[in-house]
């Protein structure tokens, strides 16, 4: 399935789903799991990734903004499981989450009531949870605003209260002195509105490191992301239980050459040989989402070998040195990002070379990057640019 196709990404769904088995053993029978695959499931294809996460028994998916939820909905055959919107949707997106049964997250009354009406125009209950700010100075209530909201809330026709959450802004860090204070201030919220009797059942806050690290942040639901790709969400501390990398972009060699000495490599030669050097060319760039910061930092790996970038990374190609890696051909599979033999270039690796997170390694990846989804061992489906 993968004829004339240069640069791919392997996403292994056998992995994604021992993830999500890995966050509900750890998080056992009584809480459930909210698969995050927001930003087309952070890179790695939200419509075969979300069949995935259901199939290993999430029972919920969530994205940022509305229209995600639209696109899982709109697959064939569509999404049927909950999606939360965790994210801001204006006053005039109300129409399409009651279209859609999107489960919307609220803070102020203008989008509420919006959906309200549309909603009882409908003859919909559409849920709905409220975002609550404890600590990060982002979206959601003051903890102070809660209560009076969800009691606006609760007397609206075509709304159903079913949330109540938030997010920490430092899970991921050594110290969880801010995550502890955020979830007391949580907690606080939370008894406030139980005990103004409004009885809200899904009360949620944590991410992948807050729910690997701290049990106490479990609540009733649980928001992993990163993390049910296989990646740490941590570079202070390692994944508290197994998990399984995901993805691996792939290349081939387009040309190999040997360049004398004093020949200068790619644009703005900012990187001249300086003795006979063997080389090769990869088909990758920033127009793939291959981070131009890697330009003579990263490396990539072929035959089971390190080689390292020379010279600047373009839109479309960049070269690599392959001295001392033997017999190096032309349509030799190169792996960017994952294992290939005895090596790895992991996410966690290429992101530091580029002086950011792994989180943003792959999710910068492009639709120009075809995606071959693996079951088994076996490629089960390839899309490309958005097509079959
Ligand atoms: C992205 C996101 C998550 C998932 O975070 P990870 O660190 O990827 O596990 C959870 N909750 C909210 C509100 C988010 O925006």
């Amino acid at each position: 399935m993968l004829e004339g196709i240069v640069t791919w990404a392997e996403i292994d769904l056998d992995a994604v789903e021992f993830n999500v088995r890995a966050f509900k053993r750890h998080v056992g029978e009584r809480v459930e799991v909210f698969a995050v695959v927001k930003a087309n499931a952070y890179g790695h294809g939200a419509i075969p990734v979300a069949r995935a996460v259901l199939e290993a028994g999430a029972t919920r998916l969530a994205v940022h903004r509305a229209i995600e939820g639209v696109e899982l909905r709109c697959a064939a055959p569509g999404v049927t499981a909950p999606i939360l919107v965790m994210g801001y949707t204006p006053p005039s997106g109300a129409a399409m989450v009651v279209r859609h049964n999107l489960t919307p997250s609220v803070m102020t009354r203008e989008f509420v009531e919006a959906v309200s009406a549309e909603a009882s125009r409908a003859g919909k209950v559409i849920p709905v949870h409220v975002k609550v700010d404890t600590g990060m100075s982002r979206y959601g209530l003051m903890p102070g605003e809660v209560v009076d909201f969800c009691r606006a809330v609760s007397t609206l026709p075509g709304i159903r209260l079913e949330g109540l959450f938030t997010h920490f802004a430092t899970a991921d860090a050594a110290s969880l002195t801010h995550t502890l204070w955020q979830l007391e201030t949580f907690r606080r919220v939370m008894a406030a509105v139980e005990s103004a009797g409004i009885h809200i059942p899904l009360c949620h806050a944590a991410n992948s490191a807050a729910t690997m690290k701290l049990t106490d942040t479990h609540l009733d639901a649980v928001r992993p992301g990163i993390a049910l790709y296989g990646m740490n969400p941590s570079d202070e501390w390692p994944p508290t239980f197994e998990i399984r990398p995901a993805l691996t972009l792939k290349s081939r060699v387009s040309r190999v050459r040997v360049l004398p000495p004093g020949a200068g490599i790619s644009y703005g030669r900012t990187f001249v040989t300086d003795r006979e050097t063997p080389v090769a060319l990869v088909p990758l760039g920033y127009g793939d989402g291959y981070h131009r910061a890697l330009s003579n930092k990263g490396s990539v790996l072929i035959r089971g070998q390190r080689a390292p970038i020379r010279g600047c990374v373009c839109m479309d190609q960049f070269v690599v040195d392959i001295t001392g890696i033997k017999d190096v051909q032309q349509d030799d599979e190169v792996v960017i990002v994952g294992r290939q033999g005895q090596a790895e270039m992991r996410a966690e690796e290429v992101a530091q070379l580029a002086g950011t997170i792994n989180y943003e390694v792959t999710t910068s990846i492009l639709p120009r990057v075809a995606r071959a989804y693996r079951r088994g061992g076996q490629v089960v489906g390839v899309t490309a640019l958005g097509g079959e």
